[in-house]
């Protein structure tokens, strides 16, 4: 019966056990959504027979239960209301992230705009693999980013400001990481423990933590599932905008030289990641490049004290 329908093949058409039915997967960035664009998807489910939607892990709604031989009008339906078709299969499927400095107070970076950024250069392109790309906007790493194929986590580093330490302590109790200390009265970074989540940055009294601004690390290779890896590091830039160059680099390597029926993770060495890594950092405008311990302010030295 599917047969004759191509738009079944799409992504975010997924089938049923009972081939009576099927579920629609929608294309929701960052898993935000209009309340007039919730309404709409709520009147489509009952419009075509559906009674409940499936909240995903990947921040994308389900429509379970639809009638295939009416995916075309569904798609149309969907694409109206501003949220169309999904995708599941071997393409770039639903970007996501999190709330990020939005409204997260750990935030350091737009995580929802750079998903919606990537989501508009990448989303659904077609690949060898299935490829997930997760945006957090600090190391809680709350998306997983690097179990994703792609990971994106907004990092800070600390630097505190020369000879004006008072020793109070506050920036080592708000550490979680144990990677600061007091000794001969001013606070030290052990540099080998900070994760540069930037909470100590905020959290002086005197404003004596600087930083360089904000900067993105990004991953590659991770994956979740039966046997979880850990994306390895690819590079860092200081902007959104040089972010979404670096993961669109990345997809199209992926595209050009992965192979279908494996893993990204599964391939990395094979691809030559080493030498891929080296070719984008002399990609990256020099200008965009995060560099550790490289400050603006002449006046402010690194955090790990004197
Ligand atoms: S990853 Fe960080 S910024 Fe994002 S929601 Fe979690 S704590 Fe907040
Ligand atoms: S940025 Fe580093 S030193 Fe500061 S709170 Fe985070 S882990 Fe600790
Ligand atoms: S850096 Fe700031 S919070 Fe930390 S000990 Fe010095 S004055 Fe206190």
């Amino acid at each position: 019966m599917f047969k004759d329908l191509g738009i079944y093949k799409k992504g975010g058409v997924i089938t049923e056990r009972n081939p009576e039915y099927c579920t629609v997967r929608i294309r929701i960035p960052a898993g935000m959504v209009s309340p007039d664009q919730l309404r709409g998807i709520a009147d489509i489910v009952e419009r075509y027979g559906g009674d409940s939607v499936q909240l995903t892990v990947r921040q994308t709604i389900e429509l379970p239960h639809m009638p295939p031989e009416r995916l075309v009008e569904i798609s149309r339906d969907l694409s109206a209301n501003g949220t169309p078709l999904g995708a599941e299969k071997e393409e770039v499927k639903n970007i996501i992230a999190c709330t990020g400095n939005q409204r997260c107070i750990f935030g350091n970076i737009d995580a929802v705009a750079l998903a919606r950024e990537i989501d508009q250069r990448l989303f659904g392109r077609e690949m060898p693999v299935k490829l997930r790309i997760a945006v957090s906007g600090c190391p809680n790493a709350c998306t997983s980013p690097m179990l994703n194929e792609i990971g994106i986590i907004g990092k800070i580093e600390p630097m505190r400001v020369a000879g004006m330490c008072t020793g109070c302590g506050t920036c080592v109790e708000y550490c979680k990481e144990g990677a600061i200390a007091i000794k001969k009265g001013i606070s030290v970074l052990d540099s080998a423990k900070c994760i540069e989540c930037g909470v100590c940055i905020r959290s002086c009294p005197y404003d004596l933590l600087k930083s360089s601004g904000p900067y993105y690390l990004i991953t590659v290779g991770g994956n979740r599932g039966r046997h979880p890896k850990m994306g390895r590091e690819l590079v860092a830039v200081r902007t959104g905008k040089a972010a979404a160059d670096v993961v669109e680099k990345v997809v199209t390597w992926v595209y050009r030289k992965a192979w279908s029926g494996r893993l990204l993770s599964d391939q990395l060495d094979d691809l030559q990641f080493e030498a891929f890594k080296a070719e984008i950092r002399n990609q990256v405008p020099e200008e965009d490049l995060f560099r550790p311990g490289v400050i603006a302010d002449d006046e402010v030295t690194a955090g790990s004290g004197t």
